[in-house]
């Protein structure tokens, strides 16, 4: 008989794990509001609004970007319409924890070596750690290195192409990897809520490896991205908790 699925944590759960994924930035809830060790001003969890996908992804609050939980493991489960868990986020969040500006981001840029290559990466909230983690753990396997090298990226201050929101390659915690294996759905015609099909073409134990560290994988998305992992330990942290696989 399978495992019973873990009932979804709640809200209140979640944002204990977001507290907890954070701890050089975050240090509690109080009402709706989240506390930061910056000395500035709490941050609203929840604006009140109520938000269709696009709406979601243009202008996410926290309870948004904390909604859809992120299945684990090294399986493909093929997600319905708009399930795009991660890809919704809080710039006003995301600022707080790497900085508001390009130029705020780029002073906590670190080098990782990266399979012959240099990147900068984020110092801030243990991304540049942990993606030296998943750097040794893939380098393990050399057989892998055609799909993680050259990467096609990791810090560059922009939006996400084609909306109004922030680009996590902006707060320098996201890494492309290789664009030869690379399937985005914006490439491949796809238009908001209908995209075509796509077979992914980055072995599963890459995904699996990043996961351990910390990471998401846009490949999960309905609007995919497969060269595309992000430094979110509050969504792993959440799938854990939920039970989220995605080998069932
Ligand atoms: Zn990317």
């Amino acid at each position: 008989m399978p495992a019973a699925r873990a009932a979804e944590p709640d809200l209140a759960t979640r944002l204990k794990l977001l507290v907890e994924a954070y701890p050089e930035s975050l240090s509690g809830v109080e009402g709706n509001m989240l506390l930061l060790r910056d000395g500035g001003e709490p941050l609203p969890i929840d604006d009140g609004k109520a938000k269709d996908h696009q709406s979601a992804l243009a202008g996410g609050d926290i309870e948004d970007s904390l909604r859809q939980i992120y299945p684990l493991g090294a399986c493909e489960a093929k997600p319905v319409v708009d399930f795009d868990p991660g890809r919704i986020r809080s710039d006003a969040l995301m600022m707080r924890l790497y900085g508001r500006t390009a130029k705020a981001v780029e002073g906590d840029l670190v080098p990782v070596a990266w399979f012959g290559t240099t990147l900068r990466v984020t110092k801030r909230q243990g991304a540049a750690a942990a993606l030296e983690k998943v750097r040794d753990a893939l380098a393990e396997r050399p057989a892998l290195k055609r799909y993680l090298a050259p990467s096609a990226g990791t810090f560059n201050w922009r939006r996400v192409s084609g909306a109004p929101n922030m680009s996590v390659h902006s707060f320098g915690a996201a890494i492309d990897l290789n664009t030869t294996f690379a399937d985005y759905w914006v490439w491949s015609g796809g238009k908001p809520g209908k995209v075509p099909r796509h077979a992914n073409r980055y072995p599963l134990e890459i995904v699996e490896i990043f996961e351990r560290h910390g990471f998401i994988w846009g490949g999960r998305w309905y609007h995919y991205d497969t060269m595309h992992f992000e430094y979110r330990p509050e969504l792993i942290a959440i799938a854990k908790a939920a039970g989220a696989s995605a080998c069932r």
